[in-house]
């Protein structure tokens, strides 16, 4: 390995919502992780892991601040309300970025491999600003999940997306990487389709993903709609084109069929006109209406932005403390 950068203080940032079934195993398996890798000088002894509590219901803030009262190296960083994975992970991202040189950003649910996190910094110090953990197999999701995973990132990038295949939110990203993205101050926060867009030196790492550990999973498929469409309605407006084209295509249409009916009406042939009346209002009804409801997802997308409403609100803080051998030098 060609080391070009020193040995990084590296923060890994976990959002976590209603996580108190999985947060003792992730807390004690990514210490024992920072610990070995400290140990083999791969990492600084400052590293640390935040764990950002999104406004949960349960005992997860309690578990981090006793975490963060007891073991070095473990801070917690506390929201307001629910806002969210990415808004979660985004507080955590910012915050990590006044102390790290480097932040992984992974799930609390251990279904990400820990042990990938070794490979993402030896990337780092080879000169990698952004780290893309893959999916290698999916054997652990069902294939519904699978199936409509594929079919999203197919058409992400069919609109010009520049989504990384099979990557969700499991990656490092420099310093750098993390000032430049908090120049984007968009409130329809997508960030696996920004951090392509920032550039930098990229690379990917393949891991195996696993079952979730313990509870159940935040993304019901509710939930994973409302994400892809987002998604899409964030980074292309090529949508709203279709639906124009549609337009188009519906009134060239029409034009033919109005032909054709003054012909048959010169032509004297009574229509009982009744059954393509009602085709035809139905139809363009509904296509009327799926075409508004369209624009409609663009203005109120639009709406959200322009109102610059904060994306969270930090209720707590508990800064991660260093391990006693440290502190008194
Ligand atoms: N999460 C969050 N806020 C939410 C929903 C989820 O912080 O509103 C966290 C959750 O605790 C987990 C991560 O986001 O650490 C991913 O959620 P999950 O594992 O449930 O999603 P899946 O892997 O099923 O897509
Ligand atoms: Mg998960």
């Amino acid at each position: 390995m060609r080391e070009r950068r020193e040995i990084p203080v590296l923060y890994i940032v976990v959002p976590c919502y209603n996580e108190e079934e999985v947060l003792p195993e992730a807390v004690s398996r990514l210490t024992e992780e920072l610990k070995l890798l400290q140990s083999e000088q791969l990492i600084s002894p400052k590293s640390s892991i935040l764990l950002v509590d999104d406004g949960s219901r349960d005992r997860t803030w309690a578990l981090i601040e006793s975490y963060s009262r007891m073991m070095p190296g473990v801070g917690g960083l506390k929201l307001a309300g629910n806002s969210g994975h990415q808004a979660a992970l985004l507080a955590g991202l910012l915050h990590a970025k006044e102390s790290a040189d480097c932040v992984v950003s992974m799930d609390a649910d251990l279904q990400d491999d820990v042990g990938a996190v070794r490979s993402f910094v030896r990337k780092y110090r080879e000169g990698f600003d952004v780290v893309y953990g893959v999916r290698g197999e999916r054997s652990s999701d069902t294939f519904f999940k699978r199936f409509t995973a594929q079919s999203f990132y197919k058409f992400m990038n069919r609109l010009g997306v520049p989504l990384i295949y099979n990557h969700a939110d499991y990656r490092l990203m420099s310093r750098a990487v993390l000032q430049q993205l908090e120049r984007y101050k968009e409130v329809n926060l997508f960030l696996r389709g920004i951090i392509p867009l920032i550039g930098f030196r990229s690379v990917v790492v393949t891991y195996d993903r696993g079952e979730r550990f313990a509870g159940e999973s935040k993304y019901p498929l509710r939930k994973m709609l409302a994400f892809a469409l987002d998604g899409i309605t964030s980074f292309s407006v090529r949508p709203i084109r279709w639906v124009t084209l549609i337009g188009f295509l519906l009134f060239a249409v029409s034009i033919v069929v109005g032909c054709y009916v003054v012909v048959r009406k010169w032509q004297g042939a009574t229509v009982s006109g009744w059954s393509s009346l009602m085709v035809s209002v139905w139809f363009i009804g509904g296509v009327q209406l799926v075409a508004l409801g369209l624009v409609g997802e663009y203005i109120g997308k639009i709406y959200r932005e322009v109102k610059r409403r904060p994306l969270y609100h930090v209720e707590e803080m508990r800064q991660p403390s260093l391990a006693p051998e440290l502190e008194t030098s």
